[in-house]
């Protein structure tokens, strides 16, 4: 599975980002296409569909992909985090959400939740 050397990003976009993650990806084009690319599973396929990136899916946030992300940050694996959350949005999965949020501050990983932060980050040479 994670068998190449790219650093890897992790994008994940609650329903109501998901048009901000793909705005975000076709004006990041050339820098994300740098990186190995995971993501939760809608989020990978609209990445797929509407910006033309090779990204390797996870599950769907709801039903485990945000822990199959975290294991991967956990594992020294995810170079950083594109996580756009909806604060508006009601979330079963809000477990899961805040155990990804927590292990990426655990090992410092570079996280981004919204746009803006997520805009710095990826024109970071720190990246
Ligand atoms: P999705 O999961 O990319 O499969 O929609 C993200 C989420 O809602 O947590």
């Amino acid at each position: 599975m994670m068998t190449e050397s790219r650093p890897t990003l992790a994008l994940i976009a609650h329903d109501g980002k998901k048009a901000d993650m793909v705005a975000f990806a076709l004006e990041n084009k050339e820098v994300l296409q740098r990186y190995k690319l995971v993501a939760t599973s809608t989020t990978g396929q609209m990445l797929a569909e509407k910006a033309g990136l090779a990204v390797q899916r996870f599950l769907s946030g709801p039903i485990g992909g945000d822990v199959q992300i975290a294991a991967l940050v956990a594992e020294g694996k995810i170079a950083a985090v594109f996580f756009f959350v909806d604060p508006l949005g009601k979330h079963p999965h809000d477990p899961d959400i805040q155990g990804l949020l927590r292990i990426c501050n655990a090992h410092d990983v570079p996280l981004a939740t919204n746009p803006a932060t997520a805009a710095f980050i990826i024109s970071s040479k720190a990246l």
